[in-house]
């Protein structure tokens, strides 16, 4: 039996957030949001649980964006003062706010989000933060100077944020970290030195999602860029194999990664994206078991966790369900 799971975000509902938005625009506001998060967020752990998903997440019901939503409440970062920014080496402009001095995390971010999703399921529970190279791809600089420091700064205060989710009773923190599939000479030289910083002391599983993106056009185009075999993940697998990280979450459904790369994460658990995230194709269960089968000639079936692609944020409601029953059949097909 295959212990399913999924690579973090799903849609908001259209009474939470405006919907297939990349950042949440919200319909409520304070301790009304809160509930509203966290009914939504509540929702969506029942559709996993009955989807037959055993490593469920909240969803991201509770932030805006998946690297926003944490740098909302660290301090040494200005607002106002917006930079556009070519993210993801110029794939696409993005207005980011700006680090101005030294960072700090004055007080939990996303730990009450965790402990309310710990209280409403028996299953193992996944929170995922951003990854310290991919909020240093989505915030401008003008304090730290060298991308390799700031990022080592964010890793310390990533660690804190962890240990406190751990303390909440998370089972698996996951760090994203879509920037490993860009910069791939970083992640050698400095990226997964960050991310050991960010897991110093963790006694849960501890996961890293590289991806090639949300389903959003500017992504799609790029994926167009890529050729007809994908080996950006070739570069960086064996540095990951070596570290101690120990989950990977890789994107293989429908994409052209070929598949026997798998084989450079031979001490990995991997989680094989075995549904993509654009919101206009469902896979079928037999898809879903296809794709896991063909990983398997790669990797031995104990160490595969069946997932999504990416994230679902920007996704419709209803697609993102039929995904995640498709996946947790799909799973249960290939058990
Ligand atoms: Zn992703």
């Amino acid at each position: 039996m295959l212990t399913a799971t999924i690579a973090g975000s799903l849609p908001k509902p259209t009474w939470l957030a405006e919907p297939e938005q990349l950042f949440a625009v919200w319909k409520h506001e304070g301790d009304a949001l809160i509930q509203a998060q966290r009914r939504a967020a509540r929702e969506w752990i029942e559709h996993q649980e009955n989807a037959g998903i055993g490593i469920v997440t909240e969803g991201e019901q509770g932030r805006i964006h998946f690297v926003h939503g944490f740098l909302q409440q660290i301090e040494g970062i200005d607002w106002e003062l917006k930079t556009p920014m070519g993210i993801r080496d110029d794939r696409y402009t993005v207005e980011v706010p700006t680090v101005i001095g030294p960072i700090s995390r004055p007080r939990s971010v996303h730990v009450e989000e965790a402990r309310y999703a710990r209280s409403v399921t028996n299953h193992q529970l996944k929170f995922t933060l951003p990854g310290p190279m991919t909020i240093c791809d989505t915030i401008a600089d003008v304090h730290y100077g060298k991308r390799a420091d700031m990022a080592m700064a964010f890793a310390e205060i990533l660690n804190q944020e962890a240990l406190e989710l751990e303390a909440a009773g998370v089972d698996v923190v996951q760090f994203d970290e879509p920037a490993f599939n860009v910069f791939m000479d970083d992640v050698k030289d400095w990226g997964i030195e960050t991310l050991h910083r960010a897991i110093d002391g963790l006694r849960c599983t501890t996961a890293v999602h590289i991806c090639y993106g949300y389903g959003i056009e500017a992504n799609l185009q790029w994926k167009e860029t890529l050729g007809s075999e994908w080996r950006q993940y070739e570069e960086i697998f064996p540095a990951l194999n070596a570290s101690r990280i120990d989950q990977v979450s890789l994107e293989c459904a429908g994409s052209k990664v070929p598949l026997s790369l798998l084989s450079l994460l031979k001490d990995k658990q991997l989680m094989v994206g075995a549904v993509g995230v654009e919101g206009d194709k469902i896979e079928t269960p037999e898809e879903v078991a296809a794709t896991l089968t063909a990983a398997m000639q790669y990797v031995d079936k104990e160490r595969i966790l069946p997932c999504s692609n990416c994230g679902m944020a920007p996704i419709a409601y209803d697609v993102a369900l039929a995904k995640l029953r498709a996946l947790g059949e799909g799973a249960r097909l290939v058990a």
